[in-house]
């Protein structure tokens, strides 16, 4: 399939599903937008080396997803949306009682709230385009639990729900919104969190990964950025037009246990 002549806006892109995911739109033909928080001269240099490669326009826009003038900035300087993929997010592990207020209040506003900026700036511009996409990269923590994550489930559960409410409000356009759930994938989100969980648990680095991380993946594999990836082109495809309001999970068999 060929998304040629549509352009994607990935949120928080310049590495691990971010990437990955603008990658695979990218190899399907779509033009890109990179962003994170940063305008280093890599950054640009990423968006420039995928644009060769796949012979797309690629580009790289600094914006911070914890700021909602930023979100809807991104959106109108990328001057076109045709897909969405709000994929921005980070992670904090500590008890409820313990859980530190700013980062309760990061994880909130970049793994949720920047989805509602920048959902309504691009909505206009799917109407007008007369299609559109909106892929929530939320997590199988949008469907189940886990201790020490309160604010980053509280997140994601948001997201699968505003998710529907997008999809509800868009069912008489051609337009579609849906929520992807992965479950562990190893990006630098997941090593990050490693250092905390051992502590948490008292445990070492191959007893986290084994008995913390892929506990609850039956696979007992991490899920790829690839994979994620042509998730979406997925989504984007016509054989998902009547794929909306709903999330799918690319869990290794988390949520069915
Ligand atoms: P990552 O840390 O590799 O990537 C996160 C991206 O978000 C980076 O590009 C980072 O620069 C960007 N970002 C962070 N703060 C930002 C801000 N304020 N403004 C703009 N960009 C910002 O993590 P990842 O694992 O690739 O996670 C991507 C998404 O996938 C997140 O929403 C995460 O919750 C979700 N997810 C990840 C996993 C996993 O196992 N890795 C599982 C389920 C869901």
């Amino acid at each position: 399939m060929s998304l040629k002549g549509k352009t994607a806006v990935v949120t928080g892109s310049n590495s691990g599903i971010g990437l990955g995911v603008a990658i695979e739109l990218a190899k399907a033909g779509a033009d890109v937008v990179l962003n994170s928080f940063t305008d280093r001269d890599e950054d640009h240099a990423l968006a420039a080396k995928i644009g060769a490669e796949y012979g797309v326009t690629a580009r790289y826009i600094k914006a911070d997803m914890s700021k909602g003038d930023e979100c809807r900035a991104l959106i109108e300087q990328a001057g076109k949306c045709d897909i969405l993929v709000n994929n921005a997010g980070i992670q904090h592990v500590a008890a409820i009682d313990e859980f530190p207020v700013d980062k309760w209040d990061a994880i909130i506003a970049i793994n949720m709230t920047s989805a509602f900026h920048t959902t309504a700036a691009a909505l206009p511009m799917m109407r007008a385009a007369g299609w559109g996409r909106v892929v929530n990269i939320a997590s199988a923590h949008g469907l189940t639990a886990s201790p020490y994550k309160s604010a980053y489930v509280s997140a994601k559960h948001g997201v699968v729900g505003m998710t529907k409410v997008v999809a509800l409000e868009t069912a008489r356009e051609p337009i579609t919104a849906n929520a992807i759930c992965p479950g562990y994938v190893l990006t630098p989100l997941v090593e990050a969190q490693i250092p905390d969980t051992m502590r948490e648990y008292k445990m070492t680095r191959e007893e986290v990964v084994e008995n913390v991380l892929l506990t609850r993946q039956p696979s007992k594999e991490f899920a790829t950025v690839e994979q994620l990836g042509g998730t979406v082109v997925f989504l984007c495809s016509s054989a998902a037009e009547q794929i909306t309001g709903t999330t799918i999970s690319v869990d290794g068999g988390w949520t069915a246990l």
